[in-house]
């Protein structure tokens, strides 16, 4: 695999931190311009059963905006496998799209309403051979592969590991990777996401019934909404700690955890470790000149 894991580093944030709490990053978005952060950690293990499988063509789900769609796409390119995107409505000039379409990606757009329905439209071509990964990676593969972020860097010291939550994969491998006595947390970056504790506990392991926390109030609105008080915490958190965050997960994970630290949600001696799951690429969608990066 093309990816450099090697570049990952921790960054200390200690404009987020205070006399007795330590916050650092794991910087996930440094592997790879595209295909940054955790998408590529959720895919490893899919590509691997696929190449095992002898299957050639790799199809997925996602919106017009998807990291997920977009990662899968360059995945696939630098592997060798062909790629297909079943775009949830109808062709829009998202960066995200054009990439994916660069990258190969054969895309079909369908509409929302059978799009409800997609597991018909997986069926219709079962017989193609394809290998089929769910929308945003969901699935025990995915978590798995989202369980080796912890082992790019030694993470044992660390009381509290933080990450933006979607579909909740990412948290669960989280979960999974990481050691008895810390605490795992996700922000949801969806509003309503009232199902998403089940969707992570469904991808544990029987065994691993550890304790994790969900947070729901830092959404901005729901998925990928910006708010201009969004874009200016990200362009002053760029300013303190030369940090750069997408609008779409990263920026409402810090805004969170500092909002908390505020609120001295954590206890003293807290040492905190926030992934940064990369998506960078979807802030191209922001008019230019709004970040100062
Ligand atoms: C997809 C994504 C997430 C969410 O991951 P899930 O496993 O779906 O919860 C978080 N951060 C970034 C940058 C992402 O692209």
């Amino acid at each position: 695999m093309l990816f450099d894991t090697n570049k990952i580093i921790i960054q200390e944030l200690n404009s987020l931190g205070t006399e007795n709490i330590k916050v650092s990053t794991l910087r996930t978005d440094l592997i790879h311009p595209i295909i940054s952060g955790n998408k590529w950690f959720k895919l490893r293990f899919y590509l691997e059963e696929a190449k095992r499988l002898k299957c050639n063509t790799i199809a997925s789900f996602g919106g017009a905006y998807s990291n997920h769609i977009v990662a899968l796409a360059a995945a696939c390119k630098l592997n060798g496998f062909n790629s297909v995107g079943f775009i949830r409505g109808e062709w829009n000039d998202s960066p995200s799209l054009l990439e994916a379409k660069a990258l190969g990606m054969q895309l079909h757009f369908i509409s929302r309403d059978a799009y409800k329905y997609k597991e018909v439209v997986m069926e219709e071509l079962a017989n193609k051979d394809w290998f089929w990964i769910n929308e945003g990676g969901y699935g025990i593969n995915g978590a798995l592969g989202a369980a080796t972020i912890l082992r790019t860097k030694d993470c044992s010291a660390f009381t509290h590991i933080i990450c933006a939550c979607g579909t909740g994969t990412m948290l669960a491998g989280l979960i999974i990777g990481s050691n008895e006595n810390q605490l795992v947390i996700g922000v949801s970056v969806l509003k309503n996401n009232t199902g998403l504790n089940d969707l992570v506990t469904a991808l544990l392991p029987p065994k691993k019934n550890k304790i994790f926390t969900t947070l729901h109030d830092y959404h901005f609105g729901g998925y990928a909404k910006h708010p201009a008080e969004l874009i200016d915490y990200m362009n002053q958190l760029f300013k303190r700690e030369k940090l750069p965050t997408d609008i779409v997960y990263t920026s409402k994970l810090f805004y969170a955890v500092e909002n908390l630290i505020q609120q001295q949600y954590f206890s003293d001696n807290a040492n905190i470790l926030l992934i940064h799951s990369g998506g960078l690429q979807g802030n191209r969608s922001l008019a230019p000149g709004r970040l100062i990066y």
